[in-house]
């Protein structure tokens, strides 16, 4: 009997029943917009701020419309000019990318290690040649680099770092949440995140003048005072009428479903971390397949797992994966010459101008990534890993000519 998986990969968890009162309460008083408030009233979106800020034990907070609005706007607060060069990884999702140019930058993509993280090397090398004054680190796939190291290079190289934390939040890197190393910390709270509100982003810093051009950016109406974590109106004095709005508020009824989800980011990475471990596991040691190393000091969140086919051919790569949906796995490769939902890479974002990556390339061609949702259970993850280690030994086996054994590719 061939085992056959029958799970949704895009399936998440319901949003909890504290957040559809909460959500409920808002939609019958009919305050959606977050300044839109009664005397005494602070305002989910407010509130969901001061929380925030709370949970990752930063001074400032502010929610918008989307992480990939967050990004854009810590950009623009950092000064970002027109044309000027915005390093960032060259393995990441299009909304990176497409913030800096929406900002007015021009992405330059940085190599990556095998480890999936920024290479430190290539980052020091284009950082001398374009000049850059900004870095714009994706934590992409949940993949933190070493910080300490990074942080360190940034300094010495005069990079100010933000950091997208779609893929992070929750994590931390020797201790520290993960949005606290560098100038800002953006979050998203899309569906397929940590947290779960439809769209919207948060953004954190300890800047307070960099705070006060974010609230402004985001479109407050002078109303900046009727936030609860971002800084006193002395601050505000001297920006007010210099900052554009840019308008991409988040709103009342998203806080209120957002609010209730923070507390529970902590066990939802224990409970990610043993769908993580049990799959990581079950693929061990399958001949062709590389498991990516994750640092002692990285604790990680892992709502999507990754693994690499070392130099397969593309053409045996596609008997793997069409081998895997035909049993319910549905597996994504970066490495497609067409982007499928969300596998675009640089190459395909010619706006960015034509750039070279090797390293990256050579590893995007094998890379293979999985979503994890929630919603699946430690066996049905044993499952998933069984079949992709079936498959990876059949497509191996039949691929090898007058080969009895799976090749070893390494
Ligand atoms: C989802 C995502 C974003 C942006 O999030 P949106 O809320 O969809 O704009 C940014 N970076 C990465 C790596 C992401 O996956």
């Amino acid at each position: 009997m061939t085992e056959r998986f029958h799970g949704s990969f895009t399936q998440q968890e319901p949003i909890p029943e504290e957040g559809i009162a909460a959500a409920l309460e808002v939609l019958r008083h009919g305050r959606l917009h977050r300044y839109n408030t009664v005397p005494g009233e602070a305002g989910e979106t407010a509130v969901l701020e001061e929380e925030f800020a709370a949970f990752t034990g930063a001074r400032f907070c502010l929610a918008v419309a989307s992480g990939g609005y967050a990004m854009g706007c810590a950009l623009r607060a950092a000064g970002l000019r027109a044309g000027e060069p915005v390093l960032t990884n060259a393995f990441t999702l299009a909304p990176v990318p497409g913030a800096i140019a929406a900002a007015g930058g021009r992405p330059v993509f940085v190599e990556i290690t095998p480890d999936l993280v920024i290479d430190l090397d290539d980052l020091a090398v284009k950082a001398r040649g374009t000049g850059a004054r900004l870095l714009l680190l994706s934590h992409m796939r949940g993949h933190v680099c070493d910080m300490d190291r990074l942080m360190a290079l940034c300094a010495d190289l005069g990079l100010l770092v933000i950091e997208d934390c779609a893929h992070t939040m929750g994590a931390e890197w020797a201790g520290v949440p993960s949005g606290r190393h560098g100038l800002v910390g953006c979050y998203s709270t899309q569906t397929y995140k940590h947290m779960n509100s439809g769209e919207g982003g948060l953004l954190i810093t300890d800047d307070a003048e960099i705070a006060a051009r974010m609230v402004l950016l985001s479109g407050s109406y002078m109303l900046y005072g009727r936030h609860r974590a971002a800084p006193g109106p002395e601050v505000f004095e001297g920006l007010r009428l210099d900052v554009p709005n840019v308008s991409g508020r988040m709103d009342n009824l998203r806080a209120a479903i957002l609010r209730p989800q923070i507390p529970l980011l902590p066990g939802r990475r224990a409970r990610w971390g043993e769908l993580y471990t049990v799959l990581e596991a079950g693929l061990a040691a399958t001949p062709g397949l590389r498991l990516i190393v994750r640092p002692g000091a990285e604790a990680y969140v892992g709502s999507s797992f990754q693994f690499l086919l070392p130099d397969w051919e593309p053409a045996r790569i596609t008997a793997f994966l069409s081998r895997c949906i035909a049993r319910g796995v549905e597996l994504k490769w970066f490495g497609a010459e067409e982007p499928a939902a969300f596998t675009s890479r640089y190459p395909h974002w010619r706006y960015a101008g034509a750039q070279h990556c090797p390293l990256t390339d050579r590893i995007l061609a094998g890379l293979i990534d999985m979503r994890l949702p929630l919603t699946f259970s430690a066996e049905d993850v044993a499952l998933i890993a069984r079949i992709i280690r079936a498959e990876a030994l059949a497509v191996g086996q039949a691929e090898a000519p007058g080969a009895a054994a799976a090749p070893v590719v390494e």
